[in-house]
C-alpha cells in the first residue's frame, strides 16, 4: 500500500506518494534529497503537514519525512544559543525553552508543525516571529549541492515569507535561534494576550503565562492541533494577510501602515465578503467549509477532497475580490495543485 499524503497532513487531503522516506539524520536527510536530485525524481519535503495542501492525485516522487531530533545549547553572558534540527516539534521545543527559563518562543507556542519549517514562512503569531530570534539557518542548497550556514540578513524575512518560500531549492537542516535566560517573555505587544495577562501592551510577563494564556486563545479559534475538532484539520490561516496600496484599503476595515503600503486582515476581508465563520457547513455534501472558531480557517470536516477544498478557497478569493478589488493569495504551500 503507498502511503497517503492525507495520512502526513493536519488537513487530512492528498492522496500516495511513489514513495516514502523517512529521516533520523541530518546526513540521511542530504543524503535523500541529493540521491533525488541526481536521479531526477520529485522530492516533496514533508515535516508536520500542517502548511501542505496535497493534490488527491497524490505525488508522484518520494516524500522525504524529516525526523532529525537534536537540539544543543550553550549559554554564554545572560543568552542561549540553541541549535535545533529540523524535524524537532516546534512545540516541544518552546515548551522546552520556557521550562528551562530560555525567553523568547513563548508567544508563538501550539503553532503546528516542526522546527525545520518555521523559517520558511516566518512563521509567527500574537506580535511575535520567529526571525526576532533567528540567529542562523543551515540549509542544503539545491542547485550547488552545497550546505551553508545563512546569517539572518540572508535569510529575506517578512511577514510570512523569506527566501526560502515559493520555492524549493533549499532545504533546512537546522535553526539556530539567540534566546535570553530570564524567566520573564519578551514584551507582549498583542492586545488581546496583554490584556489577559493584566499588562499593559508591551509590557512583560513571566513565559509560563504568556504560553498558558496563548494556548488558551488558540485552542478556542480553532488553532491548536486537536484531532477530534474537525475546526483544527486545517493549515492554519489558508490566506495570507494582503499588502496593498493605502488608495485600496476599505475605509472601514482594520489596517496597519508598513513601509508605505497597508496591511489588511484577510479575515475581515472575508468575513464582511459575506463569509461567516462556519460557511460551507450547510451546503451541499458540506465535506468541507470555514472554521466555526475562525474565517481565516478552510476546513475538511471529514471525508473532503483537496479538489473540493480549493473550490471553496476560489469561491472565497473571488468574493472577497468582487468586493474589495484585492485579491487573498494562500499562505501554505499548494504541491502539485493549481490555484
Ligand atoms: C491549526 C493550525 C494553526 C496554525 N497556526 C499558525 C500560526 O499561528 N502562525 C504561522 O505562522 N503558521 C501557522 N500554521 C501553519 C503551520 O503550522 C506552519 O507554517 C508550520 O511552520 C508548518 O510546519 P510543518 O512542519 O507542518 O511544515 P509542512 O506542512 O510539512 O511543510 C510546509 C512547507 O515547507 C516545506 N518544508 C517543511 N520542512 C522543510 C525543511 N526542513 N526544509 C525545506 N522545506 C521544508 C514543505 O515542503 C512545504 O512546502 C498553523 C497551521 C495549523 C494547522
Amino acid at each position: 500500500m503507498p502511503a497517503l499524503l492525507a495520512d502526513l497532513t493536519t488537513l487530512r487531503l492528498g492522496g500516495p506518494v511513489g514513495r516514502l522516506v523517512t529521516v533520523s539524520s541530518t546526513d540521511e536527510l542530504v543524503d535523500a534529497v541529493r540521491s533525488c536530485d541526481a536521479a531526477g525524481e520529485p522530492a516533496l519535503i514533508v515535516g508536520g503537514g500542517s502548511n501542505l495542501v496535497a493534490a488527491d492525485a497524490g505525488w508522484p516522487g518520494a516524500a522525504i519525512l524529516v525526523r532529525t531530533s537534536g537540539i544543543d545549547a550553550a549559554e554564554h553572558d545572560g543568552a542561549v544559543s540553541v541549535r535545533v534540527q529540523a524535524g524537532v516539534e516546534w512545540d516541544a521545543l518552546v515548551a522546552r525553552t520556557v521550562a528551562e527559563g530560555w525567553s523568547g518562543l513563548a508567544s508563538m507556542s501550539g503553532i503546528p508543525g516542526l522546527t525545520g519549517a518555521t523559517p520558511i514562512q516566518n512563521v509567527g503569531a500574537y506580535g511575535s516571529e520567529v526571525a526576532d530570534v533567528i540567529n542562523s539557518v543551515t540549509v542544503l542548497d539545491r542547485t550547488s549541492g552545497r550546505v551553508e550556514t545563512w546569517p539572518p540578513e540572508r535569510c529575506g524575512f517578512g511577514f510570512r515569507t523569506s527566501a526560502f518560500k515559493h520555492t524549493d531549492r533549499y532545504v533546512v537542516l537546522d535553526v539556530t535561534f539567540e534566546l535570553r535566560r530570564s524567566r520573564d517573555g519578551v514584551p507582549v505587544r498583542y492586545l488581546e494576550v496583554a490584556r489577559r495577562l493584566g499588562i499593559e501592551p508591551g509590557g512583560v510577563a513571566p513565559s509560563e503565562q504568556v504560553r498558558d494564556v496563548v494556548l488558551y486563545l488558540r485552542r478556542s479559534k480553532g488553532m491548536l492541533l486537536d484531532a477530534a475538532d474537525h475546526d483544527t484539520w486545517s493549515v492554519g490561516s489558508f490566506f495570507v494577510n494582503p499588502f496593498v496600496a493605502p488608495e485600496v484599503a476599505p475605509a472601514d476595515s482594520p489596517q496597519w501602515s508598513v513601509d508605505g503600503k497597508v496591511k489588511l486582515s484577510a479575515a475581515w476581508l472575508i468575513e464582511n465578503a459575506g463569509f461567516a465563520k462556519g460557511y460551507g457547513l450547510d451546503r451541499g455534501s458540506g465535506t468541507v467549509a470555514l472554521s466555526t472558531k475562525h474565517t481565516l480557517a478552510l476546513t475538511n470536516r471529514g471525508g473532503a477532497t483537496t479538489a473540493e477544498l480549493l473550490e471553496l478557497a476560489r469561491e472565497i478569493r473571488d468574493g472577497v475580490e468582487a468586493k474589495f478589488g484585492v485579491r487573498l493569495r494562500p499562505e501554505a504551500h499548494l504541491a502539485g495543485v493549481e490555484f
